[in-house]
Formats: C-alpha cells, structure tokens, sequence
C-alpha cells in the first residue's frame, strides 16, 4: 500500500517569520526520471537539465499564473539550449540540446564550461488576449541559481536565495526571498533576521536536497528550527508531455507549403517530439491535404 501523504515530486511553500523570508522547496524524483528517460544525455548534462527542472519548478510556484511557465537557457558552449516548462497544474516537460564532442572533453560541470556566454529568459503564457510575462537575464553565475538570483537582484529589486541540486536521478531546488519588513520592525534587524534566513538556507546541502529518505517538510524543519517554519499545501509536479498529432498537424500548416515539401522523405514526414521523443508519421491523405491546401 501506497501511503497518501505526498512526499515526492512536490513544491512545498513555507515561511519563516523571525527571519523575515517565505519559500518554495521543490523535491523531483520519478518526474525526473521520466523527464530524462529515453534521452541518453550524458550524466554531466543530465543534472545541469534537471538542476533546470528544479529551478523552473521554484521559479514557476512562486508567480500566480493560470497557463505555462517557461524557463529557456541558451548559450554558446557545449550545451546550447535548456527548455523546462511547466503548468499551472504541475505538468512539467523539458529537454537540453547539446554537442556530444565537446561535452567528452569538459574539465568542468559549472555554467560556464557547460552552457558558456547566453541568456536565462522566463516566460508566463496565460492564453490568447493575456499579456506574456518576460524576463530575462545573462548567465553570470558559476550555477543556474546564482544566475537567477541576478536577476531578481538587478530587474525585481527582490532579495533571492537559491539552492539547486541534481545527482542525475533526483533533483531538489530552495529558493527563499526577503518579506517585506513587518511594521514598525528596526530595518537593521529586519537585515540581521534576512542574513541569518539566508545562511540557514544555504546550509542546505547538496545531499540533503535529492535525500529520498528525508522528507521535504523534515528537511525544512532541520535547517529552520530555532526559527520555526510555517508549512503550507504542498503541490505536485509530474513529468507529462502535451504533444500531439494534431499540434504537429497546426505547426506543420503553419509552415509554407514549400518548405513542408522540403521535410518528405519517402513519401512522408516524421517529426520527433524533442521533450518526450514520440515520433509522429503525417502520410497518405493528411500529408496530401497539407501539400495542396485549398
Ligand atoms: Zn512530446
């Protein structure tokens, strides 16, 4: 038997009053595993993907959205592209592009062998007639949390820790970011509580944060216990893709006629879905009606 209680592939939010911080702890397990199945990514690659897959989770819960939080990193070095997305329901999907070559050689895992010069951007779709939430900051940071911290420090004037860690089957991500000061509170305390909260957090370690035998609620308990922590609902996160045939179908219509000719070989195209790798086959009548549009 299956215990109900949720304690894996979850986002769980708290709040620590005395230091003057709220937060999300994000644990993925089998969601991970499903994510990166079927890829054959090199280890090295795996756990800077699914470092991504926390931090997207993290930075996802802590908006109010109804739709898809996207989280695209690209750059210039051996991986070129990391793609996380995830709904307001807890879907999430991702993948990384990268040159096998030039990973086989790496002396280093950080952002800067790994990924090289680029750019993180975060994009929030709510639907047609919404307006798209963007921001986007360059890679300046030895990890993918120090490179978001930037940018809340830099564009949201919002104070921001964040902790992300991967051992290539699980990952687990924290982030904490500063309150506003209580009424009446001594901004000096108010900065002493913050700076505790912070070294608190960051005590966390890398082992603690993919701990399958230690639960999310326990974990927060060990690094904030003098302080006491308020746990709220955690929510889930599973792995799920929402490709379809008829999504290939509206891209590929979308195309010129002529470059949609340029894709048959063998009377007709296969598309392969980059996040979960199922592969679509468009032949006979469907593939005829998009060669002759009426
Ligand atoms: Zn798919």
């Amino acid at each position: 038997m299956t215990a109900p209680m949720m304690d894996d592939d979850l986002i769980q939010p708290f709040q620590v009053e005395p230091c003057g911080l709220r937060g999300r702890l994000v644990r993925l397990g089998p969601a991970l595993v499903d994510l990166l199945s079927g890829q054959d990514y090199p280890p090295v690659v795996a756990r800077l993907l699914g470092q991504a897959a926390a931090l997207a989770a993290v930075l996802a819960s802590s908006l109010k959205y109804d739709g898809l939080f996207t989280l695209q990193i690209k750059g210039d070095g051996p991986v070129s592209m990391l793609v996380l997305d995830v709904s307001s329901d807890g879907d999430m999907r991702g993948y990384a592009r990268f040159e096998r070559d030039r990973i086989d050689g790496l002396d280093g895992a950080d952002v800067p062998h790994l990924l090289g010069a680029g750019q993180m951007a975060f994009t929030v779709d709510q639907g047609a007639d919404t307006e798209r939430y963007q921001g986007i900051t360059e890679l300046e940071g030895a990890t993918l949390g120090e490179c978001a911290q930037a940018y809340f420090r830099t564009s949201e004037q919002l104070e921001t820790a964040i902790l992300l860690a991967c051992n290539g089957e699980r990952a687990g991500g924290l982030m904490v970011q500063r309150l506003p000061d209580a009424a009446g509170e001594d901004p000096d305390d108010a900065e002493e509580n913050w700076r505790r909260g912070v070294i608190l957090a960051s005590s966390a370690k890398a082992m603690e944060l993919t701990d399958e035998s230690l639960p999310a609620q326990q974990l927060l308990l060990r690094l904030f216990h003098e302080d006491g922590v308020r746990v709220y609902d955690p929510r889930p996160l599973r792995f799920n893709c929402r490709c379809s045939y008829e999504k290939v179908e509206a891209t590929l219509k979308a195309f010129p006629v002529d470059q949609v000719a340029d894709m048959v070989v063998d009377d007709r195209i296969e598309v392969t879905c980059e996040f979960c790798q199922t592969t679509y086959v468009m032949d006979g009548t469907p593939l005829k009606s998009l060669l002759e549009p009426e």
